[in-house]
């Protein structure tokens, strides 16, 4: 583009890259108001035992609607705030109120409902994570074990704080799983060293296991590593039956999809816990 090119950039700036510009603009900012203008929530997608369909956790899932762009995915607006660093009190806020949220299941009858959190990067990375955990736990009187901070594992590439932070977490009580295992970057050597609770097979691996059998070959695998390594293992994306009965089957533990149910606001989600008991 004539941006790249530099030069006359003014005359050849399209306007389509100026469109996305204002776009990104906007969401920039909107983020720094985001949270006291309450256009934050939580989305909850339950977590089944493969074994017994039973529902053992929810992922909480952020949803942001904007007043003039409407409900926008996280998959756009947490990279911006990762950059701008509104991260830090959004990720706070989503910590807290899935916390919250999950302490007044458990207080009405879902006693062993655990609560998948995800963690972006920068937020791990920032000085004080696990004491702001620490802090929530004790504010919402959550158990630590029933909190999963999910992390997805590209962080793990060339860091070398976040062994330390995760030492940190393991001290709180907490589980931590790395999330679309699978997809990154990190060396398997990471899982001998650092104190992993979970590992969350990648959507694009339950997508495709079905019909090509080196997917499969690779699904197998992880979860056979995963048992040997002594830690749970996490379906995402599962969207047709043969899926979910294959993964149980693997040996895989644990499954979240579709097929099981969407991301739910929280009144929807307690009407599934209701329903089950
Ligand atoms: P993720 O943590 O891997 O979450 C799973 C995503 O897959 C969610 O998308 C969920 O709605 C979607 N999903 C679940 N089941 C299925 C299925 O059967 N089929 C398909 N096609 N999709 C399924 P969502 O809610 O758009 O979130 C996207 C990503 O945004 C998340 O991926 C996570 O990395 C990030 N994210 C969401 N909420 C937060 C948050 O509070 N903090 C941070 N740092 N990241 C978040
Ligand atoms: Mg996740
Ligand atoms: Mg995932
Ligand atoms: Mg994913």
């Amino acid at each position: 583009s004539a941006k790249e090119e530099g030069g006359n950039t003014y005359c050849f700036y399209s306007s389509k890259e100026a469109e996305g510009d204002i776009r990104k603009m906007k969401l920039e900012n909107g983020l720094r108001t985001a949270i006291e203008n309450e256009q934050l929530t939580l989305h909850y997608q339950p977590v089944v035992d493969l074994q017994t369909s039973k529902i053992i956790a929810v992922e909480a899932l952020l949803r942001w609607e904007h007043p003039e762009l409407g409900f926008l995915s996280p998959i756009e607006f947490i990279p911006i705030a990762e950059k701008t660093g509104a991260i830090i009190p959004i990720g706070k806020w989503v910590l807290e109120t899935a916390c919250r949220q999950v302490k007044q299941w458990q207080s009405i009858g879902f006693h062993d409902l655990s609560v998948a959190v995800n963690a972006s990067i920068r937020q791990v990375n920032e000085k004080g994570f696990p004491m702001a955990v620490e802090n929530i736990l004790h504010e919402t009187q959550l158990n630590p074990r029933f909190l999963d901070i999910e992390i997805t594992e590209s962080l793990m590439q060339n860091d070398t704080i976040s062994g330390v932070v995760f030492k940190q977490l393991k001290a709180i009580g907490v589980k931590i799983s790395i999330d679309d295992f699978g997809t990154g970057y990190s060396s398997l050597s990471v899982l001998s060293y650092l104190p992993i609770d979970r590992l969350k097979i990648d959507r694009s691996f339950v997508k495709d296991m079905l019909e090509h059998s080196k997917t499969d070959s690779i699904v197998r695998t992880i979860i056979d590593m995963g048992n040997h390594l002594d830690m749970k293992l996490v379906a995402e994306g599962i969207e047709e039956e043969e899926q979910r009965e294959a993964l149980r089957q693997y040996g895989c533990h644990f499954g979240q999809g579709y097929l099981i149910s969407r991301p739910l606001p929280a009144s929807e989600l307690e009407v599934l816990l209701r329903e089950q008991k």
